[in-house]
């Protein structure tokens, strides 16, 4: 019999037009032979909805990345993970699902919330659990951490928006002390949304404030001048590392646009560096991957300086981008898994790690 596969998509984060993109793609490759797929969409409010309203919203989203219509589930009714209604929250009107894809990007759905809600409801989930999802999503919990396990990364401070508000002259002496240029960011979000580089005070201060629109807390890191490259890793306990995909943005750095316009940046996969590096980048991305004991996929971000030829990690993302191209399925394709078998594995994966939990 067909496994019910629920992909859940949109939600509230700044990443909300990425997921759409990222689940028509996800959802066009299911095989229809073998899974039965219902599509459940979180509105940018934050409001649940399946049945007909979820294939309306990828409609909106680019066609050319729908491989086939989506399967509405043969009972509209159906679906509903949550219902919000007064106050009140109602879980598991999905209990007949057999496993849950969260193609959520960002906050609420990478970051540990929507994974917290499926393990109250009992739900296998493909991807992170809920801490590796929160740590992964918070890149100040996720660089402690990273320095607690000795991998090497940029310099950084860090300070909340209410720091920022206060005290703003003691903030900008201490974040000057990495010296510019340097990297703003919200603490937790992801597409570069909110990220900018200032070369000078002029420039920190716009940029501390756009940071600070966008969460309450601000991480501030020093300018390394280097190459791009990415690892997808995949499994659970034993996981296993792609080739490395080096990005070259024609763009200052990698920000929205160079990830999402068409020719705005070019990925060169596999990455052009000698079969040592390669090796090593892979290390350290397992490395990462169970440093924040993650689960089923994650796509590991590094920096080569160019000075020095350094590898430095720079994030995780435990729901990578997953468009036909974009660099996380890609990575797997260079390494030999097929778009749709990723897909099977992660089911697979989901399903493994929820029997070992039990
Ligand atoms: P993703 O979409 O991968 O989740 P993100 O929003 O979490 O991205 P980062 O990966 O931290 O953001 O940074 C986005 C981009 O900004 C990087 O890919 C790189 O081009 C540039 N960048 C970030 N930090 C630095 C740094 N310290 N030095 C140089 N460039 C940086
Ligand atoms: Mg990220
Ligand atoms: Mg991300
Ligand atoms: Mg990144």
């Amino acid at each position: 019999s067909k496994k019910r596969v629920a992909v859940i998509f949109g939600g509230r984060s700044g990443e909300h037009e990425v997921s759409l993109n990222s689940a028509a793609s996800v959802i066009g490759a299911l095989d229809g032979d073998r899974y039965e797929v219902i599509p459940v969409a979180i509105t940018r409010e934050g409001k649940w909805l399946a049945g007909v309203e979820p294939a309306r919203m990828l409609a909106g989203g680019d066609p050319a990345q729908l491989g086939r219509p989506v399967v509405l589930p043969a009972d509209p009714t159906v679906g509903g993970l949550v219902s919000v209604d007064g106050g009140r929250v109602q879980v598991g009107d999905l209990t007949p699902v057999d496993v849950v894809i969260p193609v959520l990007h960002g906050t609420f759905g990478e970051d540990g919330t929507v994974q917290g809600l499926l393990e109250l409801a009992n739900i296998p989930y493909v991807g992170a659990g809920v801490m590796a999802s929160a740590v992964g999503m918070d890149k100040i919990i996720m660089k402690t951490l990273f320095a607690r396990h000795g991998l090497p990364q940029v310099n950084f401070r860090y300070c909340s928006r209410r720091d920022w508000e206060r005290n703003r002259q003691a903030v900008l002496s201490e974040v000057e002390q990495l010296g510019y240029p340097l990297f703003v960011k919200p603490a937790n979000l992801g597409s570069s949304v909110g990220i900018s580089k200032a070369r000078s005070r002029e420039e920190l201060v716009p940029a501390m404030d756009l940071a600070a629109g966008y969460d309450r807390k601000i991480i501030v890191e020093e300018f390394v001048p280097a190459r791009e490259v990415e690892v997808s890793v995949l499994g659970n306990d034993d996981p296993m590392a792609s080739l490395p995909g080096e990005i070259i943005p024609l763009n200052e750095f990698y920000d929205y646009e160079a990830k999402y316009v068409e020719g705005k940046s070019d990925l060169v996969i596999p990455a052009r560096l000698p079969a040592e590096t390669m090796l090593e980048l892979q290390r350290l991305a397992i490395k990462v991957f169970k440093a924040l004991d993650c689960a089923g996929m994650a796509r590991v971000d590094f920096f080569l300086r160019k000075d020095n030829g350094a590898v430095l990690v720079n994030e995780i993302n435990t729901i990578p981008g997953f468009t036909r191209t974009s660099m996380y399925p890609k990575l797997w394709e260079a390494t030999g898994i097929t778009y749709p078998e990723l897909l099977d594995r992660l089911i697979e994966l989901a399903l493994e790690r929820h029997r070992e939990k039990n």
